[in-house]
């Protein structure tokens, strides 16, 4: 069969999920063009990337890197922006049909929605844009008549189960999570576990926020607000299962009782490609799965009583308006004071609960109000952790 090439941009294309979208693309070369590439800081990498797959375009958000990217793509037809408007303008290009939204935290927001408002179909990694601004994003997509293809890889497998059911109702989504890499442990061992611990991922590679996010679970409460508003499910329809394993990498369950799951290698290389080629699926070279390496596939309840933060997205979720919001904010401040040592493991749940109880709440925010609470939820953390130091 013949595909036509896609224009892609790749935002974040220097992290974990941008550089295995790279990887997919190797495998098919021939069916992609990239339009633009961006980093926040790692110069050398975007560099380094642009010479490999000549974009039209890269932006480098932070401007004291400009001067560096500008010279050694100077030969070249390259152009080089810096900022963060040039973000959200990049992800405007005429000639791009689909935007990989692969940066990390609320700093995707804008671009995304820009991308949105320009008619790109978005395939979305950037996870805490729908947690932070769920009902604006879903509502302009479809305004636009834009497509957002999950790549968080339960997402990928939830709208892989599905497809050919539209017209049926879904009873329960059932979530899998790995657990992370202090499942089975205690408050008490928890209590003096370090950044270095906590980085360290059973299965998955990733970049440093998704994974203290997998350590503390809020990873999954970040999902199950994903969840709810990328397939419009209800919370109380949405259930955490425990699958140390990975391989189940979701479930639909339907209303007579029948269970779609959908199964693979955990590698995030396969949902990426997914939402790449979708609705077609391309040939590639990655690890096939073998079921006599998994003799064993095992589930279990989540811990919520030493993992606070599933319960605390769940809780969110349910109070709606900007409340998911501060969650995001308060949990971005948190993470990054633990990683750099400021703050202890399990104070991250607490500075969260703190800000979602404190902030005031607004029940039909808009972009400009959802901008503005997330400033005021971060001052919130930060001021709360100052008076525990
Ligand atoms: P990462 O830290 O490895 O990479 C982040 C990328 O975003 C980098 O290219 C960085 O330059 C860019 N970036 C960081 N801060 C920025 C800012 N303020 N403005 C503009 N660009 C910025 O992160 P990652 O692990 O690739 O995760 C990216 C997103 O994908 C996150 O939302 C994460 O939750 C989601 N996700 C990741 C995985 C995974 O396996 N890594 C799986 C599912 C979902
Ligand atoms: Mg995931």
């Amino acid at each position: 069969m013949a595909f036509q090439k896609k224009h892609i941009s790749i935002l974040g294309s220097t992290g974990s999920i941008g550089t295995q979208t790279l990887e997919v693309i190797d495998q098919n070369p021939d069916l992609f063009v990239i339009d633009a590439l961006t980093a926040n800081n790692n110069a050398d990498l975007l560099i380094q990337q642009a010479l490999k797959y000549k974009p039209n375009a890269v932006v480098i958000v932070n401007h004291a890197h400009y001067q560096k990217v500008s010279d050694a793509l100077f030969s070249s037809d390259i152009k080089v922006f810096a900022g963060k408007e040039a973000l959200e303008q990049i992800a405007t290009m005429n000639s791009t049909q689909l935007v990989i939204t692969a940066m990390v935290g609320f700093a995707g927001l804008l671009p995304t929605i820009k991308a949105i408002e320009s008619k790109k179909n978005i395939a979305l990694a950037n996870k805490e844009t729908l947690v932070v601004a769920g009902e604006i994003i879903t509502t302009k997509a479809q305004e636009m008549g834009v497509n957002i293809y999950p790549i968080d890889s339960e997402h990928s497998a939830i709208f892989q189960c599905l497809l050919g059911e539209f017209h049926n109702k879904v009873e329960r989504i059932i979530l899998t999570a790995s657990g992370g890499p202090f499942r089975g442990k205690t408050k008490s061992d928890l209590k003096n576990i370090t950044p270095q611990q906590a980085l360290k991922h059973p299965n998955w590679s990733m970049g440093s926020k998704i994974s203290i996010d997998s350590a503390t679970l809020m990873n999954k409460g970040l999902e199950v607000i994903e969840a709810k508003w990328l397939f419009g499910v209800p919370s109380e329809k949405i259930e955490v299962l425990v699958h140390p394993q990975s391989v189940i990498h979701s479930m639909v369950e339907f209303e007579d009782g029948s269970i779609k799951a959908q199964l693979g290698y955990p590698d995030m290389k396969i949902p990426i490609g997914f939402a790449l080629s979708y609705p077609h699926r391309y040939k590639n070279s990655f690890t096939r799965f073998s079921f006599l390496d998994y003799p064993t596939l095992t589930f279990e309840k989540p811990d919520t009583s030493t993992f606070k933060c599933l319960n605390l997205a769940f809780d969110a979720l349910k109070q709606k308006g900007n409340i998911c919001c501060a969650l995001n904010a308060a949990n971005e401040v948190a993470v990054e004071l633990f990683l750099q040592n400021k703050i202890r493991f399990l104070q991250i749940a607490e500075l969260i609960e703190h800000a979602i109880n404190t902030i005031q709440q607004i029940k039909k925010p808009n972009l400009q109000e959802l901008i503005d609470t997330d400033k005021q939820a971060r001052e919130l953390c930060l001021l709360q952790a100052s008076k525990h130091a």
